[in-house]
């Protein structure tokens, strides 16, 4: 050990990298199972404290409308506008946290949380589980790989994390959409039923309930939802699923779990006569002072391009190119959903009369995958699919024209409006990549990432075809005023990255196993979506959560036979 290098007092059985989606139910999973787990979290710890939900915009200093102030730190973070005045310090400074990118190749890494929960504390929330038509695509239609796993072998996982996560959805009975565990549906808007309603009548495509991590009814002393509206602040009855208090919470109600926070993992520490990791370098980000920890297993969750980060900056002279890397496949096949093509349109049906203060959904619709499903014919124009999450607003007429009482009156015109945005698979591509930029270093002197993703042929297809069919469906649901588009997808901005450490039965062309375990060192395991054999267009997190716990299972196994 370098002797400028401090040690933890402790060695731990486990150390879990990352308290997000994955990090939290790795330490759950193992902590409730009695091993001692060391959590590594970049971030402070989270608390009820920090939630604003209910604070209006005119408590805040700047009326969350100083967006130039947010700039000035979070020049990337704040292009979404979940990174605001209300949670930006739960965001990276991007500054102090830089990566980078080719100049044609411009790409937006949002959603980079530095706090305990991560990315759970200001996600979406939309939880859908993936299919066969997913997992074998690649036997299907002949691209990519197939994943090493089944939907049977996932499914029981899924049942699993939902129950305890608190999934509010409707049944569907789709073969592409696999139906879950699900807390009864909130109710649909006017605009949704009808769009749902038309839809399937005259094209006969499914708008269902956007199933998501919203509860409606108790769970584990966590309360139902009572539709205030902004998940993304917080929220303190804990009725959507953050992993900061409830994943994580319960790991360190075991007693078995030590959370250290401020922590910023740098590499993988390794006894190279055992090919084992031994460890974690991490630089403590109030003091800068490197530290080391030790335990029997090492698992990475800390979101798929800082676990990759960790990996390759962990290369040693037994594995020059980054650790589990004997494939040469880390850092390539990035994935992440393209979202620039979908619509708009307005519902009059719906209007009534409009008023502030009501009561706000959290969660809106899903329109499920229709091409290159069972019951659609291979669609000539691209391979797999997408579907869209809706949004409704229901509101005053603010662009209304005119002056004095007219104004008045107009204004009072009720706008219920749908909004449909496309979420659509990109195929694993080798030349969409990370590798470590030499020149760029973090404050923390760690090397930061070079990003290279942009669009192929089949993304391009998709695009447009997501912008038509959102117009048709549109139609078909008697909307007004239709708008439709289908923009370029750079600079990506997906919030879904997957897929730089992909999983796969041979160790030639993948990262790590089924249960991903990396193939090179049997005691480290990475558990984010790194592992991703394909970016299905359904969004990640629930099957990010049931890998998880299927991976904990093998793990806990293998500790107990000792081959670990
Ligand atoms: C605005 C937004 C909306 C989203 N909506 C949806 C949605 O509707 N549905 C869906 O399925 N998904 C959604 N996602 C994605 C979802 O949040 C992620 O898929 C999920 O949280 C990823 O889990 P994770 O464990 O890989 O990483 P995270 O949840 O991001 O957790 C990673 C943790 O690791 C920590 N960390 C990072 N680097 C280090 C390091 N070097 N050392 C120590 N700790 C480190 C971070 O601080 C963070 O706390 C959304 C994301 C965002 C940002
Ligand atoms: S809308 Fe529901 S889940 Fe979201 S913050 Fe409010 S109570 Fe919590």
């Amino acid at each position: 050990m370098d002797p400028m290098v401090e040690s933890a007092e402790h060695s731990y059985d486990v150390i879990v990298v990352g308290s997000g989606a994955s990090g939290g139910w790795a330490c759950k999973r193992l902590a409730e199972a009695g091993l001692k787990v060391a959590l590594l979290e970049a971030g402070r710890p989270q608390s009820d404290k920090n939630f604003s939900e209910h604070t209006p915009p005119f408590e805040l200093k700047y009326r969350n409308l100083a967006a130039e102030i947010l700039r000035k730190t979070r020049p990337v973070q704040s292009k979404f506008d979940v990174c605001n005045e209300y949670t930006q310090d739960w965001f990276v400074n991007d500054l102090e946290e830089p990566y980078t990118t080719p100049s044609d190749k411009p790409f937006h890494w949002m959603g980079r949380l530095r706090i305990t929960g991560g990315r759970t504390n200001v996600w979406g929330r939309v939880s859908l589980r993936f299919s066969d038509w997913d997992f074998k695509a690649a036997s299907r239609d002949g691209y990519g790989e197939d994943w090493p796993l089944s939907y049977k072998d996932i499914a029981p996982y899924y049942d699993l994390v939902e129950k305890y996560v608190g999934v509010t959805g409707m049944a569907e009975g789709l073969e592409e959409l696999p139906d879950g565990q699900f807390q009864p549906p909130m109710p649909l808007t006017c605009q949704e039923s009808i769009f749902r309603n038309r839809v399937k009548e005259k094209m006969g495509r499914t708008a269902t309930l956007a199933r998501s991590a919203n509860l409606t009814k108790p769970l584990n002393g966590r309360g139902p939802c009572h539709y205030c509206g902004p998940c993304e602040r917080g929220c303190i009855t804990h009725s959507y699923f953050n992993s900061a208090f409830t994943t994580v919470a319960d790991a360190l109600n075991s007693g078995n779990c030590t959370l250290i926070s401020n922590a910023m993992a740098y590499k993988v520490l390794m006894d190279a006569e055992r090919n084992r990791a031994r460890g974690i370098l991490y630089i403590d980000r109030v003091t800068r002072a490197p530290r080391e920890i030790y335990a029997r297993a090492v698992i990475l969750c800390a979101q798929a391009q800082e676990s990759v980060r960790i990996l390759l900056n962990s290369a040693n002279p037994q594995y020059p190119s980054g650790l589990a890397n004997s494939s040469g496949v880390l850092g390539h096949y990035l994935m992440a959903h393209v979202r620039s093509g979908g619509g708009s349109g307005e519902f009059p049906a719906a209007a009534r009369k409009p008023s502030y203060g009501v009561p706000v959904k959290p969660v809106g619709i899903y329109v499920a995958r229709f091409r290159n499903t069972k019951d659609a014919p291979p669609f000539k124009k691209f391979l797999r699919g997408y579907g869209y999450e809706g949004e409704s607003s229901f509101d005053f007429n603010w662009n209304a024209p005119g002056f004095g009482q007219a104004y008045k009156d107009r204004i009072r015109e009720p706008r219920a409006a749908l909004d449909i945005t496309g979420f659509g698979e990109v195929l694993p591509r080798w030349d969409n990549f990370v590798e470590l930029d030499r020149e760029v270093k973090d404050i923390y002197g760690i090397p930061a990432l070079k990003i290279h993703m942009s669009d192929g042929e089949n993304e391009r297809a998709m695009i447009k075809d997501i912008g038509e069919s959102a117009g048709e469906m549109l139609e078909a649901a008697g909307a007004k005023n239709i708008k439709t588009y289908a923009n370029p997808s750079a600079p990506r901005w997906a919030l879904h990255e997957a897929g730089i450490a992909r999983m796969g039965s041979d160790p030639k062309k993948s990262a790590l196993n089924q249960f991903q375990q990396t193939h090179d060192i049997m005691n480290l395991f990475v558990m984010d979506a790194s592992g991703f054999t394909s970016n299905p267009c359904q969004n990640p997190t629930l099957t990010i959560m049931a890998l998880c716990v299927r991976s904990c299972e093998y793990l806990l196994g293998e500790l107990k036979r000792g081959s670990i």
